[in-house]
């Protein structure tokens, strides 16, 4: 039977949380988050099933979604330095991994948490600040800084050896990146991280939010993919690489007009509704400015929506109009 939940990024961290209590026989599933962005998009997962297996922890993932969108509108602890809330988000998310906890009829949950590590959500008052709001006090361990908090209930039980846990504080990686050297642990790279604290991303999201409060999840994934254009109010979306065409398409629903060069291999584009003439004809031209056919006359482009296809045949847009025109 499953005794702990540990929140498993696969980053350092909560790699070396999930070790240090697996080590002492603790039987543990890992719980992984997927931020909306990549969520229900078909993504494998393949790294953190790997990072788990590595450990022989077996994993859960979890998409997060609406409930995710309504935390990030109006979040009660504000933002850190981007679009990032990330006091709300830790709460959130320790919420939704009580119900998992239960569920899975495990009696403690477990983070890769690390006092004074991050400015905004790591702080030991912060850190206190979101047990006491996520309703888990005594039953949230930090195993890479246990020694630094009080004893929680499995400790005092005897469930956790608090002598085998660490006292590690601050924001210099040193005594993690030894610690997985010495046991061969495998985990994700510090790159990347949650685009939410990018500042392109913010930038995103604050213009959203000032073109209208009605942010749908639609809206807050595209956020993630591709370059941003706003053209006559509506928001046009152009894919970066091939990756990307592949995500844009996913998202092309009854609501979005759809833009594909038509002879040669391209970038896409999608708008976050049905546009009028005028605007297919200037999203079509930044569009094709981002292929190969840049400096031609005329470009062929296709578009779809509602189920119909047509095509147009635009100029390129020039660099000026994109720029002006970019979010
Ligand atoms: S960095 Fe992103 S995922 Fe992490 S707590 Fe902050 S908002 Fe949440």
């Amino acid at each position: 039977m499953v005794k702990g939940l540990v929140l498993f990024s696969g980053g350092l961290d909560s790699v070396i949380a999930a070790h240090l209590l697996k080590r002492q026989g603790i039987s543990l599933k890992a719980l992984h988050f997927v931020l909306p962005f990549y969520s229900g998009i078909g993504f494998s997962y393949k790294n953190i099933k790997e990072y788990a297996h590595a450990l022989e922890i077996p994993l859960r993932i979890e998409e997060e979604g609406e409930e995710f969108l309504s935390m990030v509108k109006n979040p009660k602890f504000g933002f850190g330095k981007n679009a990032n809330p990330c006091i709300d988000c830790r709460i959130h998310r320790l919420k939704k991994a009580f119900k998992i906890m239960v569920e899975e009829g495990a009696s403690f949950i477990a983070t890769g948490e690390v006092v004074g590590q991050r400015p905004m959500s790591q702080r030991m008052d912060c850190l206190h600040k979101i047990e006491k709001s996520a309703d888990l006090k005594g039953i949230l361990i930090r195993p890479l800084s246990a020694k630094l908090f009080s004893p929680t209930k499995p400790e005092i039980e005897g469930l956790i050896d608090r002598e085998k846990l660490l006292d590690i504080s601050g924001k210099s990686r040193k005594r993690q990146l030894e610690y997985a050297k010495k046991h061969n642990l495998i985990h994700s790279t510090p790159a990347g991280g949650c685009i939410l604290t990018n500042i392109h991303t913010a930038n995103r999201f604050h213009e959203m939010l000032s073109k209208s409060k009605k942010l749908s999840l639609f809206d807050f994934k595209l956020m993630a993919y591709g370059r941003h254009f706003r053209i006559n109010g509506n928001k046009l979306v152009v894919s970066r690489n091939e990756s990307e065409n592949n995500i844009l398409e996913k998202f092309h629903n009854e609501k979005t007009c759809f833009f594909e060069i038509s002879d040669i291999a391209g970038p896409f584009g999608i708008t976050d509704s049905i546009i009028d003439t005028d605007t297919k004809n200037l999203a079509a031209s930044i569009v094709a400015r981002y292929s190969k056919a840049r400096n031609e006359n005329s470009v062929n482009v296709k578009i779809i929506y509602k189920g119909k296809e047509e095509e147009i045949t635009v100029k390129p847009a020039d660099s000026g109009f994109c720029d002006k025109s970019r979010i």
